[in-house]
């Protein structure tokens, strides 16, 4: 292999920046060149390339975001969109590629190496830490941090004015950083997708807990239990008539410069990415299990099912009495 390609795909995530370096720095290394394919997917239908060598990624590693941009791409799902990317792949040179982002992207590349024997590596990087195959993804601590910063403000009001704040952050489908967070941030309940608890129990927490004595209390809902963070403060406050707040943390939980443990992790899976291609390695996805790093195929890393742990959600709700 002489020349491998390197692109971010899907919704960004804090330390990118720090895998796309390693990928970079470790195939100069080895004497192979590095093809930057920018915005994803779309980038690559486009021939959107350009050469990257150590230089192209000094001082990079404390940058929040992507410096190969990130896009969605429509025309991947279909056989011909994939189709017209590997033929741009093949035009440069790019025999091995490796795809930085979350489980879509995984999908798109496990169909160019099975439809057109391109070598693919999949580096986890999405702040939902939703994939089989790793215990953390790539920006998932960064993100932790910076919703726990904000948590930790708003219960400053909330115990100024004596207030119930339902604090929402991301987690379409993973409560993973609702439940880390929420244990964090000494949250009073953690509501999270995977475990859809009925309003009328979460409205007899409040009022125990009211009764209990607490005037303020932080609740953290993850945005894919039952509507949301807006949904569930309008639910409690009508049953209870508490003085109820909602903060969507939203979008700032996704930038920023990413934690040590983000950029130590991303330099590692994007070393053990290009090692890998190097040894013919494909289809497989680069994760850290146990502080030890583990190949899992990537029809995987979607097929089978991380769960949050249970033991941590049982603990969270003992610490919050
Ligand atoms: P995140 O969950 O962090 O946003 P992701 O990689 O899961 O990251 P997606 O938007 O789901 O983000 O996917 C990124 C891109 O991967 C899509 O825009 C599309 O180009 C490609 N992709 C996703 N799913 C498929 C699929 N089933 N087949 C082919 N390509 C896919």
């Amino acid at each position: 292999m002489k020349r491998i390609g390197v692109l971010t795909s899907g919704g960004d995530a804090p330390g990118m920046n720090a895998a796309i370096r390693a990928v970079v720095r470790t195939s100069t290394a080895h004497e192979l060149e590095v093809i930057g394919v920018k915005r994803g997917f779309a980038g690559m239908i486009d021939g959107d390339f350009i050469k990257m060598g150590p230089r192209d990624v000094a001082n990079t590693i404390q940058r929040g975001g992507t410096v190969l941009l990130t896009a969605r791409c429509k025309a991947f799902f279909e056989p011909e969109g994939r189709a017209q990317a590997a033929a741009k792949l093949e035009e440069a040179g790019i025999e091995g590629l490796v795809v930085i982002g979350g489980d879509g992207s995984f999908h798109g590349a496990h169909y160019l190496c099975q439809e057109h024997g391109i070598k693919v590596m999949g580096v986890p990087g999405t702040i939902d830490n939703d994939l089989y195959g790793t215990d953390f993804t790539i920006g998932y601590d960064t993100a932790l941090n910076t919703a726990l910063a904000a948590i930790d403000r708003i219960r400053d009001t909330a115990a100024s004015h004596e207030r119930l704040f339902f604090i929402e952050v991301m987690g379409r489908h993973a409560g993973f950083i609702a439940l880390s967070v929420g244990i964090a941030g000494g949250a009073e309940e953690i509501l999270i997708p995977e475990q859809p608890e009925h309003l009328d129990q979460v409205i007899e927490t409040v009022r125990q807990s009211a009764l209990k004595g607490k005037a303020s209390s932080i609740i953290v809902v993850a945005e894919g239990f039952e509507g949301g963070g807006l949904k569930v403060m309008e639910a409690v406050s009508k049953a209870t008539g508490l003085d109820a707040r909602a903060s969507i943390l939203g979008h700032v939980q996704r930038g920023g410069s990413p934690t040590a443990a983000d950029r130590i992790l991303a330099s590692r899976l994007g070393f053990a990415a290009v090692e890998a291609l190097m040894e013919g390695k494909t289809d497989l996805m680069a994760g850290v299990v146990a502080d030890e790093i583990h190949f899992t195929p990537l029809q995987e890393t979607w097929e089978k099912r991380k769960d949050v742990n249970q033991k941590m959600r049982l603990m969270a709700k003992v610490l919050a009495l």
